[in-house]
């Protein structure tokens, strides 16, 4: 028989808005900007050191405003053009706020998950000032019934906390009809796990699963599989 959920939770980035497109569009145009021609190879620089940076946030290490700048000092330390960190930080999130690119299928899913009367939250730890304006450009907005992101609450993903806000907000739905949907094995699958949710891991890229993090209840490669989970 298949899963019969009330309530989805779902992640924002890289599960039904393309982040890695929208991030290399805007960091490009931001690093143009200092007559610097980006290559792949500086992009996955910076990739690297934001994925550390985000790391420890998630972590609750350090706060978002010094991962936002800390991030582009250590890239353009590599460049000599340490002292443009804030200007070019801003000019990146700036683009970046502007930008929408959906994961193919995405749409359709959260259409016909509304159809059937599903309630949907969006839990992303992204940055206000990032996510906000792409909620409202996507139209994403208006599927959603409750909007979670971290920088607002003062807790990211997947500390326990920030999941004890948003069922709380959601009137303490039954555990059992809750899935939390995500392409993020550590903030997402484990998160939803520690907090006793079932969970779907969309593994695009067929990545192996980390260690200490347990098989989530789903896995999936095309979003549009979680109309079929089994
Ligand atoms: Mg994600």
């Amino acid at each position: 028989m298949p899963p019969s959920y009330t309530h989805y939770l779902f992640d924002l980035d890289n599960t039904l808005l393309d982040f890695d497109r929208s991030s290399r569009e805007a960091f490009a145009e931001a690093i143009e900007s200092l007559d610097l021609i980006c290559t792949d190879r500086m992009f996955a620089q910076y990739a690297e050191i934001n994925h550390r940076y985000w790391q420890l946030y998630e972590r609750g290490k350090i706060r978002s405003s010094e991962m936002r700048r800390a991030r582009f000092a250590d890239f353009l330390k590599l460049y000599d053009k340490e002292e443009k960190a804030d200007e070019i930080s801003h000019l990146y999130l700036d683009n970046l706020s502007q930008k929408v690119h959906w994961v193919e299928g995405a749409k359709e899913v959260l259409d016909a998950l509304k159809a059937n009367g599903a309630s949907l939250a969006l839990i992303t730890n992204g940055l206000k000032s990032v996510q906000r304006p792409r909620l409202k450009l996507s139209g994403l907005e208006e599927y959603f019934e409750l909007v979670v992101i971290s920088e607002e609450i003062g807790c990211a993903k997947p500390q326990r906390a920030y999941f004890e806000h948003t069922l709380r907000e959601l009137n303490h739905p039954s555990i059992e009809r809750v899935l939390v949907v995500g392409d993020n094995p550590q903030s997402d699958v484990l998160g939803g796990q520690r907090f006793g949710l079932d969970t779907c891991w969309y593994n695009r890229r067929g990545k192996q699963r980390p260690e200490g993090v347990r098989p989530p209840t789903y896995e999936i490669k095309r979003i549009r599989q979680l109309l079929h989970l089994q």
